[in-house]
């Protein structure tokens, strides 16, 4: 039996376990934690995949991560995670649309892909919590574009031991979205929306957990922070199972050979989910390239053509909001895998702090050997919509049409035919009215919910019972706060008893 061990992108000594990583999520120098190398999955042990449940191919996965970890507890917190909240027996289908395959990661408790990691890292974090003999109290903070916060509420309400607390951008989410985080229940969740965007309210936790005098303060409260956004080592692990789970899928299907390999196209914001796509490549699965698809926030489009990473540029809301996004804090780790050099990429980090750029275009031949990258307008997105619908009756939300269309015109521009995957990032009815506009149809003064029945109507796919029981919900959250008022409500929830 192995151990491994993490430590940090930006060089500071400490090596922890992944109980100690989970916990803490961010390292003491400000980097993210990555394991020590890649466990390897051989061929034979991908083609045994394809017998077992979505549970049993996570536990095969994880336990080569979370070596800490009993094989009893993985499997318990798997299985508290996925058994009772999604409502697919599979977790993560894989469906034939067109010529493509789509992956869908949206049958859990919020109707997003977030789910599949968020239904598990609550589990991970509690076991770590007991595990490390932590005392103090867990208080998760969330800087959400939306669907991480519900997703991360929901995994979290009433967890022994920990307390959440999630900040959006006020305006800067759907309307489904808003209401999914301030009806949300739970002793031990407050909800607050930022006077800024998703940017500002992610770098407004970044600096409260960076700083020292407001951690005396915390501990004082006996409590600690942690992350749960895609910087938490507990979310990126479980999205590494879904590509081995579709790989084994296909193989099921005999739609592929063991061996075969397959191309996967991610819609992309933080770069955890592509990132994810990268780790299962490096463990041994068969992958040709990964296809990074961006909304009109096209930054990583640059990054991966050009190599040069360049934040300063107009941020646009688009009808894909999860993905308006212009700085990705995974690709801190891909940059860490791609130099194993925390020197650099401290540097990078700093340049990109300081000056809102950096110059990697040393990295760009084994960019482009593992990833392709374009993006879409929204414009391009309806449409694209539209034609899918009309061409195979399945009806896209506006994040996976982004990956839908840069997915084909990959295809179109490399002439590259392997199997694709498309990963579906949300349901149709998270996004509603955006996809009935695509559609044609009218939704001039429709509420939520009338836009919901229509759909229904309109895709013939059943409504989700937790979108459709927002209507009655109760509003229980209703803080706004500045940008720099961040802080003080954090002290705030942590003094409330
Ligand atoms: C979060 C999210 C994304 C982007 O995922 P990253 O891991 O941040 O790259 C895409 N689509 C939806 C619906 C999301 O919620």
């Amino acid at each position: 039996m192995y151990t491994m061990d993490y430590f940090s992108t930006r060089g500071g000594a400490e090596r922890v376990s992944s109980a100690a990583a989970i916990l803490k999520g961010l390292a003491s120098d400000g980097g993210l934690f990555v394991p020590a190398s890649f466990p390897q999955m051989p061929l034979s042990a991908i083609e045994e995949l394809a017998g077992l449940s979505y549970e049993e191919r996570a536990v095969r996965i994880l336990r080569l991560f979370l070596t800490d970890y009993t094989e009893e507890e993985i499997e318990g917190c798997v299985r508290r995670a996925y058994s009772h909240t999604f409502d697919d027996v599979r977790r993560a289908p894989v469906t034939s649309v067109g010529e493509l395959e789509v992956l869908e990661l949206w049958h859990g408790p919020t109707s997003a892909f977030k789910d599949m990691a968020l239904q598990l890292l609550p589990q991970l974090m509690s076991t770590a919590r007991v595990k490390q003999g932590e005392k103090d109290t867990i208080l998760i903070l969330v800087a959400t574009s939306g669907d991480t916060g519900k997703a991360a509420l929901e995994g979290f309400a009433d967890a022994e031991g920990i307390r959440i607390m999630v900040f959006y951008p006020d305006g800067g989410v759907s309307p489904i979205q808003g209401l999914q985080m301030v009806t949300q229940a739970g002793e031990n969740v407050r909800v607050v929306a930022v006077r800024g965007n998703f940017d500002d309210a992610q770098r407004g936790v970044k600096e409260i957990f960076g700083d020292a005098a407001m951690a005396a303060e915390l501990a004082a409260a006996h409590t600690k922070l942690s992350s749960a956004n895609s910087i938490n080592w507990g979310r990126l692990v479980p999205q590494i199972v879904y590509y081995f789970s579709a790989y084994a899928d296909l193989l099921a299907a005999q739609k592929i050979q063991a061996g075969d390999a397959v191309n996967f196209t991610v819609p992309t914001g933080n770069f955890g989910n592509i990132l994810a796509g990268y780790y299962a490549k490096r463990m041994g699965l068969p992958v040709g390239k990964l296809v990074c698809a961006s909304n009109e926030n096209n930054v990583l489009t640059d990054f991966l053509r050009r190599g040069i990473y360049d934040r300063r540029r107009p941020f646009y809301q688009t009808m894909s909001p999860s993905m308006d996004i212009l700085v990705s804090s995974n690709l801190e780790r891909l940059l860490y895998h791609l130099t194993e050099d925390t020197a650099q990429v401290a540097a990078w980090m700093r340049e990109l702090a300081e000056n809102g750029t950096y110059d990697a275009s040393g990295l760009l031949p084994v960019l482009r050997e593992n990833f392709w990258a374009a993006f879409t307008s929204d414009m391009m997105t309806e449409e694209e919509i539209r034609i899918v619908c009309e061409r195979t009756s399945y009806t896209l939300d506006t994040h996976t049409a982004v990956a839908y269309r840069v997915a084909e015109d990959y295809r179109c521009e490399t002439g590259d035919m392997r199997p694709m995957i498309v990963l579906s990032t949300a349901s149709p009815y998270k996004f509603g009215a955006s996809v009935l506009q695509a559609l044609g149809k009218d939704t001039d003064g429709l509420d939520e919910f009338t836009l919901m029945e229509r759909l229904q109507k309109h895709s013939g796919m059943p409504i989700p019972t937790r979108l459709a029981a927002l209507r009655t919900a109760p509003v229980r959250h209703k803080e706004v706060c500045e940008k720099d008022g961040m802080r003080d409500a954090v002290l705030d929830f942590a003094r409330s008893v």
